[in-house]
Parts: C-alpha cells; sequence; structure tokens
C-alpha cells in the first residue's frame, strides 16, 4: 500500500519535503468491513488548511499520517453484503492506494450515469459548494450580475453556470487568457476578466456596468478589492474560500481597512455569510438530481485536470494553489 503522509507542516507555499511516499502493508477487513482500491484521489484547496495545526472546522492530519482526501475506489473484498466486490464508492481514504472502512458515509458510484471521477468534481463535493451557496445565500435574480473567481475551477465554473440557468449575467474572474477564453466560449460566461492583467480592477468595472448584485467568494485578497466598490446596495456574498491567503504566514502590511470596510457593509446592506458545504448536507439528493440532469442534458459543462500516479499528488497539489490546474484537479491511482 503506497501512501503520501505529511512529512512535516508546510511553513507558507507547501515543498516537496513536506510529503514522504512511503509503503506499508495493505491492510485487512475486519468482520463488517471492505479493502477500497483507491481509482480517483481528489485535490482540493481544503487540504492546506489540513496540514496546518491551526484551529478551524476540522482536525488537522498528524504527522506521518496520510492527508485527507476523498476518493472513489473499487470494493476488491468486502465483508459486508451491502458492498459487493468490483463496485465503486466514494470514501475519505486519504492519499493513498488503499483503505478499510465499514462504509460508512460512502456514497456508490454508478459508472454508467456518469464518469465516476465526477463524483469528486461536479456532481461532488464541489458542486454542491457552488450549487447550495450559490442558491441558499446569494439567491440570484434574473437580471443580476454575479461575479465568481477561481471561475474554471469546480466551485466557480458551476456557480457561473447555474448564475446563467437563473437568468443572471455570469462574470468569472480567473488567471491568464486561456482560461478566460474558455469561460467564455465554452461556458457561456458573459465577460471573463484574467486578474493576473494589470488593468484588472478597471476591467471588472467594465464588465459590470450595473454593479455587483452577489458576489461569490473563492479567494479574497486582490479580488475582493477590486469588487467591493462595485457592489450593489443589497448585495449578497457567500464566503466560501479564500484560497489567496492559504499559504499566507502574516498579515498583510497596510492601514487597518476594517472600519471602512463595516462603513460600507452598513450603508450598503451587505449581506456577508460564510458557509461549509456540509451546512446544507440536507440537500445532497436534490443538488445531486438537479445537477445531473442539466449534465447530462449538456446545460453544464465541466472539466478535469488529471494527474497521473498517487507520486504526483504532492506537486500537483502545490499548483492549486498557484492557479497551475484548469479544471477540477483529481489523481488517476488506478484504473
Ligand atoms: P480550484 O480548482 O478553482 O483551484 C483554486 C484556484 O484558485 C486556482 O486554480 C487559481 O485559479 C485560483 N487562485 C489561486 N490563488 C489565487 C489568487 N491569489 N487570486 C485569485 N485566484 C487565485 O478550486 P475549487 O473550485 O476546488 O475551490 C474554489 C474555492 O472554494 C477555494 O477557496 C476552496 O477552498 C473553496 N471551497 C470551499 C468549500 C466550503 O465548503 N466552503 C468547499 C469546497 C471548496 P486561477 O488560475 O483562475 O487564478
Amino acid at each position: 500500500n503506497r501512501r503520501i503522509v505529511l512529512a512535516s507542516r508546510p511553513h507558507g507555499e507547501p515543498k516537496p519535503e513536506d510529503f514522504r511516499l512511503e509503503e506499508v502493508p495493505v491492510p485487512t477487513p475486519g468482520p463488517g468491513e471492505i479493502l477500497l482500491r483507491t481509482q480517483w484521489l481528489s485535490l482540493d484547496p481544503y487540504m492546506r488548511g489540513r496540514m496546518s495545526a491551526a484551529k478551524s472546522y476540522a482536525a488537522p492530519v498528524e504527522i506521518g499520517q496520510p492527508i485527507t482526501a476523498e476518493t472513489v475506489g473499487e470494493v476488491v473484498a468486502s465483508n459486508n453484503p451491502a458492498f459487493k466486490v468490483g463496485e465503486l464508492w466514494t470514501a475519505f481514504a486519504g492519499w493513498q492506494e488503499y483503505f478499510v472502512t465499514d462504509g460508512k458515509g460512502s456514497r456508490r458510484v454508478d459508472p454508467d450515469a456518469a464518469p465516476p471521477s465526477t463524483a469528486l468534481g461536479v456532481l461532488g463535493m464541489p458542486g454542491m459548494t457552488a450549487y447550495t451557496g450559490l442558491l441558499n445565500i446569494g439567491e440570484p435574480k434574473a437580471g443580476e450580475t454575479v461575479v465568481v473567481a477561481a471561475a474554471t475551477g469546480p466551485v466557480g465554473s458551476l456557480v457561473g453556470q447555474i448564475a446563467r440557468l437563473k437568468g443572471a449575467r455570469a462574470v468569472g474572474v480567473a488567471g491568464g487568457p486561456d482560461k478566460c477564453r474558455y469561460l467564455t466560449e465554452e461556458l457561456g460566461f458573459d465577460a471573463a476578466i484574467d486578474h493576473r492583467a494589470p488593468d484588472f480592477a478597471d476591467a471588472l468595472a467594465r464588465a459590470c456596468p450595473k454593479g455587483i448584485d452577489v458576489y461569490f467568494e473563492n479567494v479574497g485578497g486582490a479580488v475582493f478589492d477590486a469588487v467591493l466598490p462595485l457592489l450593489n446596495d443589497f448585495a449578497r456574498l457567500p464566503v466560501c474560500g479564500l484560497v489567496s491567503s492559504y499559504n499566507a504566514t502574516e498579515v498583510p502590511p497596510g492601514p487597518d481597512r476594517q472600519p471602512a470596510l463595516m462603513r460600507m457593509v452598513l450603508t450598503k446592506r451587505l449581506r456577508i455569510q460564510g458557509f461549509i458545504v456540509w451546512d446544507f448536507a440536507s440537500q445532497a439528493e436534490e443538488f445531486r438530481r438537479e445537477v445531473g440532469t442539466w449534465v447530462k442534458e449538456g446545460r453544464v459543462r465541466y472539466r478535469e485536470d488529471v494527474v497521473e500516479g498517487l507520486e504526483k499528488a504532492p506537486e500537483a497539489f502545490i499548483g492549486l494553489l498557484k492557479g497551475r490546474n484548469f479544471g477540477k484537479l483529481v489523481v488517476r491511482v488506478a484504473g
């Protein structure tokens, strides 16, 4: 059983030395348990938080333990009649090839319904994050303007497409011209703005002539700064992620801007609400049914960035926080 464990807690940007590939015996399932062989491994920005000891909504990964991750694995041995050898199931197996579980919290993945990797992307946790965060907190209405950054990723790309399905204008923010072209030409976004371009803030303002009604916050930092002055009265801001600061080691320098921010919250009556996807666990079925149908009908499109081999996971993860991925980042471990 090859696995990648946390060798040391990263300081700032993770480095290859913070990870260690090791081999341990394949575990044996006990009574009521199954052995899963990982086929697909999901790499997600939240894993950076788990590598730190800082207090958060979930416990950190311990040094010497495999990094947390959701996977799709094949049942290769089963002591539980609910799981048949050969079936595919999701699990939180982590960065490793084999995993023993009692299957609680796992979902069966039907390879005939959709490619199994989508259970980790558009039809999995990131898709549900976009769907629940946008519809419950963002509440986009026809004719409104919705802005989302990290817009080619699994969360952002679905936020923009659902906004369009609800009759809103979708403006995506992404890194580089290729990603921006993909948003307008392939996904039907109304505009796409490159956050690395020197005139980014002006370009965003030009793309939002009627201001911004919903800002789905994925990144924070300079994108949030450019969005703030464009927000309309009663704008809604689902705060989903702040990936621009996940590697930060200190508070950015400069004046304290909290009073100005709070004044804007008050005068514009902004609604800013953080959320974690599991807050909406009761909407999982509805999400899978509705987005599954949109994908089947071609009304929602998705893109995956597939990395071959478990040993590539650290390098791919380091690149994820810098925008090197283009689409949902998954590792093909086997199968
Ligand atoms: P992505 O695949 O979109 O990967 C992250 C992207 O962030 C990069 O590709 C890069 O895209 C962008 N990025 C990185 N640094 C910056 C920066 N400084 N400024 C602007 N953009 C930057 O990830 P996901 O779709 O999986 O996740 C998107 C967000 O949603 C993350 O913040 C994540 O933590 C959050 N999330 C939250 C959940 C919740 O329950 N609250 C659940 C799942 C995800 P580009 O090249 O376009 O800049």
